[in-house]
């Protein structure tokens, strides 16, 4: 066991997560909870609360089995959380500052943008592409239209209040704004990582426009705490394959799969088009701008990244995964410096996987209320789901909230988010690994057309 590679251990306990999920869905229904003594199986749960019955040792020792496995996932994201804006901050500063040139650093960024947004704007347009080859939208009957509808409606009502307040200040001149920190250390506080992207990356240029005998212990400092915030990171994923265990088993215990039946044609769309993105889309555009001395293929590509593709996966967070996805990237031969300036504003602004999930939820939502899309309707479609992706945070779920910019583009009822809000998390874990695989990948085209791409050996060293 001691001896197996971290990814398979992670494969295996995400398996195991899944199939122990199923079964506690099938089996473990409010009958038995009654049989233990727990009618309220929610009130127990949260408090222990006895409702007029007396839970037997086996209803206390099930919540406890489930208390400690939530503490353990709880326990290992926030651990990541805790990591990533001070790695964002240290790396950049010490990268900024090591790039010794602010033309440098404006030809590696126009480069990272462009290659965001081209990569967002194709998966934009194969989103709606599928979701119009395949109509997902005509295999929902009316009748499980009103069932789901009814059964989220207060939740989505939550949601399209909140994203109609968000969606005020979503135009591109307020996203261009909101860049700029008014307060730096108010941004580090609250985590806002493009503000703190922005900070560092003045700091670390202003670092080099000082006398070298002044600014070389600050870039001192910043490496040296980098490193040791990598060794955190190190310890950390140490409890990862037990941490995705508890982090999916819950999600498909509650999920259950059931609601595949009548979303399945929908959710398969998805999974399709974000399939597409990660495993055509990333390999092709490597393969396309890496040198045929030091090719990025296919296998060289997902082994390098299979802990952060995982890491995505069971914690539907860019920001959770961060740091691992750096690590990554250096092992995919990717140097510290564009490391450190492409991943921490990729996890931030560019996520194609979002982008895809929104224009197919956008195409099927129209189909399911029969609004015909015309090709206006389309081109609104990839400018607001673009501006989604942009605005949205790394965090699980961030993106459905802004979902009823794209549908008010559309006239389609907010009220729609409903059908699609209990196969949400699922498909949010699929879309953040197309996510987080989309920084990786452009860090390595960036650093590629620098010509300092590693070789696989040297960085595999
Ligand atoms: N969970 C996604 C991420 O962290 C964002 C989203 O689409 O909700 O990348």
């Amino acid at each position: 066991m001691k001896k197996m590679p971290i990814h398979v251990k992670i494969v295996i306990s995400l398996a195991l997560g899944v199939l122990v999920g199923v079964l506690l869905n099938r089996f473990w229904t409010p009958e038995v909870w009654a049989s233990l003594g727990v009618n309220d199986k929610a009130a127990f749960l949260a408090s222990g609360a006895a409702d007029g019955n007396q839970p037997t040792w086996g209803a206390h020792a099930a919540k406890f089995a489930i208390d400690a496995n939530r503490f353990i996932g709880r326990l290992f994201i926030r651990c990541l959380q805790f990591i990533a804006v001070p790695i964002v901050l240290f790396s950049l500063i010490a990268g900024a500052a090591s790039l010794g040139d602010v033309r440098k650093l404006g030809r590696i960024g126009g480069k990272t943008l462009v290659t965001f947004m081209v990569t967002t704007a194709i998966a934009i347009v194969v989103g709606i592409g599928l979701a119009q080859a395949l109509k997902p939208g005509s295999y929902v009957g009316e009748e499980s239209k009103a069932r789901l509808m009814s059964q989220y409606a207060a939740e989505a009502g939550k949601k399209a209040s909140e994203g109609q307040e968000r969606a005020k200040s979503m135009t591109a001149w307020d996203q261009l704004l909101d860049t700029v920190p008014s307060n730096p250390m108010a941004a580090l506080a609250t985590g806002q990582m493009i503000q703190v992207v922005t900070f560092a990356l003045v700091l670390g240029a202003a670092l080099t426009v000082i006398p070298r005998h002044r600014s070389k212990p600050v870039i001192d400092v910043c490496e040296a705490l980098t490193e040791a915030i990598t060794a955190i990171v190190q310890a950390v994923m140490s409890i990862a394959p037990y941490a995705v265990f508890t982090l999916i088993c819950p999600i498909i215990a509650t999920t259950g799969i059931d609601v595949l039946g009548a979303l399945g044609v929908y959710a398969g769309t998805v999974v399709v088009g974000l399939a597409l993105i990660n495993f055509g889309l990333y390999p092709l555009m490597l393969r396309l701008f890496t040198p045929s001395s030091n090719r990025i293929g296919f296998t060289r590509f997902f082994r390098a990244m299979g802990p952060a593709q995982m890491l995505a996966f069971s914690s539907s967070s860019s920001n959770a995964t961060l740091a691992v996805n750096m690590e990554c990237s250096k092992r995919l031969g990717v140097p510290d410096d564009i490391v450190s300036f492409v991943l921490p504003l990729g996890a931030t602004i560019n996520m194609n996987g979002t982008a895809l999930y929104q224009a197919v939820v956008a195409v099927f939502l129209a189909q399911l209320y029969g609004i015909p899309l015309t090709l206006g309707d389309q081109a609104m479609i990839v400018l607001t789901a673009t501006l989604v992706s942009i605005g949205s945070a790394g965090v699980p779920g961030a993106s459905v909230v802004l979902m009823v910019v794209v549908l008010q583009s559309i006239n389609v009822p907010a009220e729609g988010i409903s059908v699609i809000l209990g196969l949400d998390r699922i498909l949010d874990m699929c879309r953040t690994v197309v996510n987080t695989g989309g920084d990786a990948m452009t860090a390595a085209v960036v650093a590629s057309s620098e010509g300092t791409l590693r070789k696989e050996e040297e960085s595999a060293a």
